[in-house]
Protein backbone atom coordinates (compact mmCIF):
# COMPACT_ATOMS: atom_id res chain seq x y z
CA UNK A 1 0.00 0.00 0.00
CA UNK A 2 1.09 3.47 -0.69
CA UNK A 3 1.70 5.68 2.21
CA UNK A 4 -1.37 8.61 2.26
CA UNK A 5 0.09 11.19 4.49
CA UNK A 6 -1.94 14.64 4.33
CA UNK A 7 -0.39 16.58 7.38
CA UNK A 8 -1.82 20.04 5.98
CA UNK A 9 -0.52 20.82 3.68
CA UNK A 10 3.13 20.23 4.05
CA UNK A 11 3.43 16.96 2.52
CA UNK A 12 2.61 17.55 -0.97
CA UNK A 13 2.61 14.23 -3.26
CA UNK A 14 3.79 15.30 -6.78
CA UNK A 15 3.64 12.39 -9.84
CA UNK A 16 6.20 12.64 -12.55
CA UNK A 17 8.08 9.73 -15.07
CA UNK A 18 11.26 8.58 -14.17
CA UNK A 19 12.36 7.04 -17.55
CA UNK A 20 14.09 4.14 -16.13
CA UNK A 21 10.81 3.20 -13.73
CA UNK A 22 7.96 4.81 -15.16
CA UNK A 23 5.73 6.66 -13.01
CA UNK A 24 6.91 8.01 -9.62
CA UNK A 25 5.91 10.22 -6.61
CA UNK A 26 7.60 12.76 -4.93
CA UNK A 27 7.26 15.20 -2.07
CA UNK A 28 8.42 19.01 -2.69
CA UNK A 29 11.64 18.73 -1.25
CA UNK A 30 13.11 16.10 -3.89
CA UNK A 31 12.84 18.41 -6.90
CA UNK A 32 14.28 21.51 -7.68
CA UNK A 33 12.91 23.96 -10.20
CA UNK A 34 15.28 26.59 -12.47
CA UNK A 35 13.20 29.15 -13.52
CA UNK A 36 13.89 31.73 -16.88
CA UNK A 37 14.82 35.30 -15.37
CA UNK A 38 11.75 36.95 -18.07
CA UNK A 39 9.40 34.01 -18.34
CA UNK A 40 7.40 32.09 -16.46
CA UNK A 41 8.64 28.99 -17.72
CA UNK A 42 12.02 26.54 -16.94
CA UNK A 43 13.20 22.97 -16.04
CA UNK A 44 12.88 20.85 -12.96
CA UNK A 45 15.25 18.22 -11.60
CA UNK A 46 14.28 15.55 -9.12
CA UNK A 47 16.87 12.38 -8.01
CA UNK A 48 14.29 9.37 -8.53
CA UNK A 49 12.79 8.13 -5.12
CA UNK A 50 13.26 4.36 -6.66
CA UNK A 51 16.57 4.24 -9.01
CA UNK A 52 18.34 7.89 -7.54
CA UNK A 53 18.71 9.01 -11.65
CA UNK A 54 18.81 12.51 -11.47
CA UNK A 55 16.99 13.70 -14.36
CA UNK A 56 15.73 17.00 -15.79
CA UNK A 57 12.26 18.16 -17.39
CA UNK A 58 10.73 21.34 -18.87
CA UNK A 59 8.17 22.66 -16.62
CA UNK A 60 6.05 24.59 -18.71
CA UNK A 61 3.78 27.63 -17.27
CA UNK A 62 1.39 25.12 -15.66
CA UNK A 63 4.39 22.91 -13.81
CA UNK A 64 6.01 25.82 -12.76
CA UNK A 65 2.57 27.35 -11.05
CA UNK A 66 2.10 24.14 -9.59
CA UNK A 67 5.81 23.67 -8.05
CA UNK A 68 6.11 26.88 -7.15
CA UNK A 69 2.29 26.87 -5.40
CA UNK A 70 3.34 23.30 -3.45
CA UNK A 71 6.57 25.01 -2.22
CA UNK A 72 9.35 23.71 -3.87
CA UNK A 73 13.16 25.47 -3.71
CA UNK A 74 13.74 27.32 -6.72
CA UNK A 75 16.39 29.45 -8.83
CA UNK A 76 16.31 32.16 -11.13
CA UNK A 77 18.30 30.99 -14.42
CA UNK A 78 19.22 34.52 -17.13
CA UNK A 79 18.61 33.20 -20.49
CA UNK A 80 17.70 30.12 -20.48
CA UNK A 81 15.37 30.17 -23.51
CA UNK A 82 18.03 30.60 -25.18
CA UNK A 83 19.37 27.42 -26.76
CA UNK A 84 22.00 27.27 -29.42
CA UNK A 85 21.77 24.76 -32.22
CA UNK A 86 25.07 23.20 -31.29
CA UNK A 87 23.73 22.44 -27.59
CA UNK A 88 20.93 20.61 -28.95
CA UNK A 89 22.86 18.92 -31.19
CA UNK A 90 25.56 18.07 -28.25
CA UNK A 91 22.49 17.10 -26.39
CA UNK A 92 21.04 14.46 -29.22
CA UNK A 93 24.45 12.62 -29.68
CA UNK A 94 24.65 12.44 -26.03
CA UNK A 95 21.78 10.17 -26.18
CA UNK A 96 22.92 8.21 -29.07
CA UNK A 97 25.92 7.37 -26.78
CA UNK A 98 24.15 5.95 -24.27
CA UNK A 99 26.35 5.78 -21.73
CA UNK A 100 25.25 9.10 -19.93
CA UNK A 101 23.02 7.65 -17.99
CA UNK A 102 25.45 5.13 -15.70
CA UNK A 103 27.75 7.85 -15.62
CA UNK A 104 25.17 9.86 -13.59
CA UNK A 105 24.37 6.62 -11.23
CA UNK A 106 27.84 5.63 -10.67
CA UNK A 107 28.52 8.05 -7.65
ZN1 LIG B 1 13.79 5.79 -11.36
Amino acid sequence: MEEDRHIGEAMTTIRTTCKRCGDVELTTGDIGLELAEDDSTGNYRFSCPTCGTVQRKPANHRVVSILLATGVDYEIVPNLGVITEDEIAAFARSLDEGGWHSELTAQ
